[in-house]
């Protein structure tokens, strides 16, 4: 799959947004400079996101593919936030850009551990409509996520540098600092076999 929506507004920012990617290739620091203004112009404006992509699940967090770079070099994803619900601590093995759209989420941020021993709490931050936050193995790479509401959706759109529902990565007992390996793949695609 390619691109999915074909709203100008997101048509015009994958575009920008490939553009930065040739650029800054491997400049990771470069592509989220770049990157960041152009995922917060694009959330700044809620009237694009088809309603096919906006859709939460009554149990599980949605992320729905928007657009996969031909060459795995970024992915865009939104990211539906049923009431209430949130991620396992988890990690993502390349940079992200994460820009809030409609309501909030809360993001904690977690140190890895020596095994046995639990993670550590690093900071917690709440994001509101039009802010953008960035992770990746250099800045911090874990964290948990959840919608900030438990009477609405919310919607985050995220962007990977890499084609995130492919790759393989961790989610974390915050307890025991233990890790297992998963494959997210994607909402809107046939389940992947287990990882
Ligand atoms: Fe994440």
């Amino acid at each position: 799959m390619m691109t999915t929506v074909s709203a100008p507004r997101f048509q015009h920012f994958v575009r920008e947004l490939t553009q930065v990617i040739d650029t800054f290739a491997g400049d990771e620091e470069a592509v989220l400079a770049a990157g960041r203004p152009l995922l917060n112009e694009l959330v700044s404006n809620d009237d694009w996101l088809p309603a096919e992509f906006a859709q939460p699940h009554p149990q599980y967090y949605q992320q729905y593919l928007l657009h996969a770079d031909p060459q795995d070099r970024f992915s865009v994803v939104s990211f539906v936030w049923g009431p209430g619900q949130k991620t396992p601590v988890h990690n993502h093995t390349v940079w992200a850009l994460i820009g809030m759209m409609r309501g909030s989420e809360r993001a904690e941020g977690f140190a890895a551990s020596e095994p046995g021993r639990p993670m550590q709490l690093l900071g917690a931050e709440v994001l509101s409509p039009g802010d953008v936050d960035m992770v990746s193995p250099r800045l911090g790479d874990i964290h948990r996520v959840s919608n900030l509401y438990d009477d609405r959706v919310s919607i985050s759109i995220h962007v990977y540098g890499g084609n995130i529902g492919r790759i393989s990565r961790h989610v974390f007992d915050v307890d025991t600092g233990e890790r297992k390996t998963f494959i997210s793949g994607y909402s809107n695609e046939p389940k992947q076999p287990a990882a």
